[in-house]
């Protein structure tokens, strides 16, 4: 943890005007609206680039469980099935094989940001070794197969298959999917782990499809064209090309230090900063890994967890930004209760904000003694709290802007003008360019079936998208009322981990496997939770809009729905567990463990 900065309460009043200021200038009335779906020149920009589509007879079967979806969520939900006696198991994926956001995203820089001793699921399991604290994407891609090689999910996997409806069967009691190959089958449980962030969204920009150079988006980044490779391989084609690189989100922080080093000139088109703050990667030594003692990663998730939301523990296993700025709050909030404050939601709220000031203070700083031109430096620094967009860790971002190739073209918060057919207008000035790249994120907060592309039909026809129409409802964020046998995987309405998505799913796995093999067991032919066992389980959520991510103070973004607050029982659609991830991880082991599974009626 390092050491804090004292700010004066006349430097926090002046922070809490500019952040304001920063905010209005970034609202706007069509809020997540204004994103394009790829359509028109772009329209292939959701096709599989890496694996060639090989045609296959269709399949007509029946199995125990159907898992759309083979990103980690599907992975680990398809060995806990496994580890539970359950073979079963059909993983089904567009993408020519698993992985999920790590199969698609192999642009340059690629790597996460969760360190891999808790962000990699299963590592005892699959005997993986991560080779650094933070490892690149395609050591992570390749760890995500070997989940699948263990734990034999290949085997009646359809990959390259896209999904086109998921109906509920009631006189069969059985989950009828059909896909684009032609497969027309039926499965006792079905879980669909489609994610947030696979499918990629353009900007909206007039005069998109007008450019006549190369375009590409960043998870479908076009080795063809730059040369090179994901495992840093310098993109020899792009020495002699300008590119426009739109976005400057977690993606684009790690994406721009290589093109800064590879191309002919870089013009960086910057709407919002990110707040940068230390990476501190190093290697990790395979003889200490190798000392671990069994067990060690489910204790690793739980310290980091714990330490992440705010508890205490003897010792901070991970040691990273995600724990030290929760590490000052909680610090904070213990001064003040000793002092004589009361332990309210009011206290914990003002030592959030006077840490997060100080935090912030901080990586404004780390951009001034980083970057040497003090305009650009002035631009790059954010103004608002760190927890309002992705935080992002770089040890080389900031400094790819004193590379003489390389601009950056802030917006002063109003995004492109637009674009034409040889480059970008920004700042009312022409940017002539060969290559646009569009690091502009993904589908968030858009409609479900545009997300997912496909419907899910409950009983009596109902799709998933009616029933939620107005708000998100669920048992643990797992189990829904009309969707017998079915499993959503995600985060909201549960622990709603952001920090650490896959422990999400860990958890989550194992209760699902549960339920499945006693369902098998006891013969039961359907599992449901009631409306009222929903009622009652949302009166234990609280929605994310009241908690620090969800202020109204925070720049617009998709972690706040771009701005436009979330009315009535919307409100829970990112809402979390009342009293904390790690409560929310207990609460669920007890429940599951005791075989009583109360809330779902097995029939
Ligand atoms: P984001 O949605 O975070 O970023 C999109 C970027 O495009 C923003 O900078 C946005 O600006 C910008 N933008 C949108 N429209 C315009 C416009 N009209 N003109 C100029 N700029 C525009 O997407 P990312 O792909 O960067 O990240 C998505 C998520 O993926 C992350 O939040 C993170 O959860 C995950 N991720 C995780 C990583 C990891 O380490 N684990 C690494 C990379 C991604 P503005 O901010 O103003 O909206």
């Amino acid at each position: 943890m390092g050491e804090p900065t004292a700010i004066s309460d006349e430097r926090r009043e002046e922070l809490r005007v500019r952040y304001r200021a920063e905010r209005d200038k970034r609202l706007r009335g069509d809020g997540n609206n204004q994103y394009l779906e790829p359509t028109g020149r772009f329209a292939g920009i959701t096709d599989d680039p890496y694996t060639e589509r090989v045609e296959r007879d269709s399949v007509h079967d029946d199995v125990t469980v159907a898992v759309i979806g083979a990103g980690f969520s599907g992975l680990v939900t398809g060995a806990a099935l496994k580890k539970a006696g359950i073979d079963d198991v059909r993983l089904l994926d567009a993408a020519g094989d698993v992985g999920g956001v790590w199969y698609w995203n192999r642009y340059p820089g690629a790597m996460c940001d969760t360190a891999a001793m808790i962000y990699l699921p299963l590592l005892e399991e699959t005997g993986t070794v991560p080779s650094a604290k933070y490892v690149p994407a395609h050591e992570i891609y390749a760890h995500a197969q070997s989940i699948a090689t263990t734990f034999n999910l290949y085997d009646n996997a359809l990959l390259s298959t896209s999904v086109n409806e998921v109906s509920w069967d009631e006189a069969a009691a059985r989950w009828r999917i059909t896909t684009d190959r032609g497969d027309d089958f039926t499965a006792k449980f079905l879980a669909t782990g489609t994610g947030p962030l696979h499918r990629p969204k353009l900007p909206g920009i007039d005069g998109i499809d007008s450019f006549n150079g190369h375009a590409f988006h960043t998870s479908r980044w076009d080795y063809e064209y730059c040369g090179g490779g994901p495992a840093d391989i310098p993109m020899d084609k792009l020495g002699d090309k300008r590119v426009a690189v739109i976005g400057t989100g977690a993606t684009a922080v790690q994406c721009i230090p290589k093109v800064g080093r590879d191309a002919g000139e870089l013009f960086v088109f910057q709407r919002t900063p990110s707040s940068i703050d230390i990476r501190n990667n190093h290697p990790i030594d395979p003889d200490w890994f190798g000392s671990l003692e069994p067990g060690w990663q489910r204790e690793w998730l739980r310290n980091f967890t714990l330490l992440q939301t705010g508890g205490y523990a003897d010792v901070d296993l991970v040691m990273d930004g995600w724990t030290d700025i929760a590490q000052r709050v909680r610090d904070r909030v213990a001064a003040r209760v000793m002092a004589g404050a009361e332990l309210s939601p009011e206290t914990t709220l003002a030592a959030y904000e006077e840490s997060d000031d100080e935090k912030m203070e901080e990586i404004r700083a780390r951009v001034d003694a980083i970057v040497t031109d003090p305009a650009t430096a002035e631009a790059l620094k954010p103004w608002y709290r760190q927890l309002c967009k992705r935080p992002c860790f770089h040890d080389e971002y900031l400094q790819t802007y004193n590379r003489p190739n390389v601009t950056l073209v802030d917006t002063d918060g109003q995004g492109v003008d637009r674009i034409d057919a040889t480059g970008v207008w920004a700042n009312g000035q022409h940017y002539e360019v060969d290559c646009i790249v569009f690091a502009s994120g993904f589908e968030v907060g858009t409609d479900l079936s545009r997300r997912s592309g496909f419907q899910i039909l409950g009983r009596g026809g109902t799709s998933l998208e009616q029933h939620w129409a107005n708000g998100m409802r669920t048992l643990h964020g797992t189990h829904v009322d009309g969707f017998p046998n079915l499993f959503v995987l995600a985060t909201a309405q549960a622990a709603n981990l952001i920090s650490n998505v896959p422990h999400n799913y860990v958890e989550a796995s194992d209760a699902i496997a549960a339920v499945v093999a006693h369902s098998e067991r006891t013969g039961s032919s359907t599992v449901e939770p009631g409306r009222d066992d929903v009622n009652e389980w949302l009166t234990r959520i609280q929605a994310r809009q009241g908690s620090v991510i969800g202020s109204p103070d925070c720049t617009p973004g998709y972690y706040n729905n771009e701005g436009k607050p979330l009315e009535g029982d919307q409100q829970l659609n990112g809402g979390a567990y009342i009293e904390g991830a790690v409560a929310y991880f207990e609460y669920l082991e007890q429940w599951w463990k005791s075989g009583e599974f109360a809330g779902l009626h097995f029939v």
